[in-house]
């Protein structure tokens, strides 16, 4: 359980030494209970203290990483709701195949392949959840030649130890333990892989968790047994409040599988709305996996810290000397909004990204970050006027009224008020521009 700051505070040496850069034990004590500081930086903690403190602090769900040639990792949250604070590392979703398909690598390389750029950002599949039986460590080298993403291993206990020997030096999950056979899977995972724990209830589940545990394996994920949506989601939830409250036996990512339920593309979507670290697809259907992809994006994105692209000088089109420059903000989507518009039109130009914080062009105006100071800053920054012959510049219709203060910053420079959205660039720039 989080200990308070008067709690740490009788913990530490109480010498008001100063040494930790804080001028009392109990300043350093609150921005400890505040997570804002390292405990490392008090030199004379006890180590018993450490110990206490350090279990104290370990996150409420435990981060569970699956390895191969990549990762995947699950866990780690420290909130209920996104708004709270952020959520950190995004739902693995994983595409299900059988050991005994004919087209085994075939498939696999197919998923594996799978790569669609969003905003910037290369969205592939996370890794495949192996079913099998006796084939399994032949499916396993099969599938290894077909992809280095991680796996998840589905099976009787026989198939998956033959599975886990096939997977070399990886860290797979094996899916999944129950009452019948939890001491046979923890000795088999223990120090190899992390070990996906299935129980009809949470009850049942906390029970096994901890028997689990007490035989060493540490890194589990929850398979809540529901057998329909609105279980699911209550159990989801049930689980993430209990764990934030440290209640350490359910403080593990959940495992969730959209490929049993009526409708996938629901169940999926919320699973990874609702708290799962893991879940698992029928089969590699990119009109499934894209949306749900945006979805997870648009969940797991920090939302104090929006999607940036960095701030600079951009080149669409192969512009020459005469061709216009253009000028936007460093939110993500702005700026692909805007260069997809000027690339699509086949229109040379060069795009001046400031630096307005990753917001959006009437956002950062109004927060004060979109303003002529700023634009002039960059484009004497990025020294654009050495790349051009015409010093003119086409501000984004929304922020006009900047147009006569960048004058006055930009004295050699003319200053053009381009179209409100970008949809319109392209036609603005061949009848207004040429
Ligand atoms: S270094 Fe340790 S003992 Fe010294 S003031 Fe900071 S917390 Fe107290």
């Amino acid at each position: 359980m989080a200990l308070s700051g008067i709690q740490i505070y009788k913990m530490l040496p109480q010498t008001n030494c100063k040494e930790c850069g804080f001028p009392t034990c109990r300043a350093f004590a609150m921005k400890l209970a505040a997570k804002q500081v390292e405990l490392g930086t008090c030199p004379y903690v006890s180590e018993a203290s450490k110990k206490q403190l350090a279990e104290s602090a370990a996150p409420p769900i435990r981060l569970v990483t699956l390895k191969a040639g990549t990762e995947v990792k699950a866990g780690n949250e420290v909130c209920l709701f996104r708004h709270e604070k952020t959520f950190y590392n995004k739902t693995g979703i994983f595409i299900r195949v059988n050991a005994s398909d004919p087209e085994l690598a075939k498939k696999v390389a197919a998923a594996d392949a799978y790569k669609v750029n969003y905003v910037g950002m290369d969205f592939t599949v996370d890794g495949f959840a192996l079913v099998g039986d006796a084939d399994m460590a032949a499916a396993v080298k099969t599938v290894r030649g077909a992809t280095k993403r991680p796996l998840i291993l589905i099976g009787d206990t026989n198939a998956l130890q033959a599975g886990l020997s096939a997977c070399g030096g990886e860290t797979p999950m094996l899916y999944a333990a129950d009452a019948s056979n939890a001491d046979a899977l923890a000795d088999l995972a223990k120090g190899k892989a992390s070990l996906a724990v299935k129980a009809d209830s949470l009850d049942a589940l906390a029970d096994l968790t901890q028997k689990i545990q007490a035989k060493g394996v540490e890194d589990m994920a929850l398979d809540l047994g529901a057998k329909n949506m609105s279980e699911w989601l209550t159990r989801s939830t049930q689980v993430r409040r209990l764990a934030l409250k440290n209640f350490r036996a359910l403080g593990y990512p959940v495992i969730a599988f959209p490929c049993d339920a009526k409708d996938e593309a629901v169940a999926a979507a919320q699973a990874i709305s609702k708290y799962a670290g893991f879940i698992v697809l029928s089969e590699f259907k990119p009109e499934l996996l894209y949306p749900l992809l945006v979805l997870r994006e648009n969940i797991y994105t920090d939302p104090q810290k929006p999607i940036q692209v960095t701030p600079g000088i951009y080149e669409i089109n192969q512009p020459k000397p005469e061709s216009p420059v253009l000028v936007t903000t460093n939110f993500s989507i702005t700026y692909f909004a805007v260069a997809n518009e000027v690339e699509g039109s086949g229109q040379p130009a060069w795009l001046v990204v400031t630096d307005a914080e990753g917001m959006s062009v009437l956002t950062a105006w109004a927060a004060g970050k979109f303003d002529a100071e700023r634009i002039a800053k960059a484009i004497k920054g990025f020294d654009v006027a050495s790349k051009v012959s015409k010093k003119r510049v086409i501000l984004p219709g929304h922020v006009a009224v900047l147009s006569g203060e960048l004058e006055a910053e930009l004295p050699d420079w003319e200053i053009r008020v381009g179209p409100r959205e970008a949809v319109d660039l392209p036609a603005f720039m061949k009848q207004a521009l040429n």
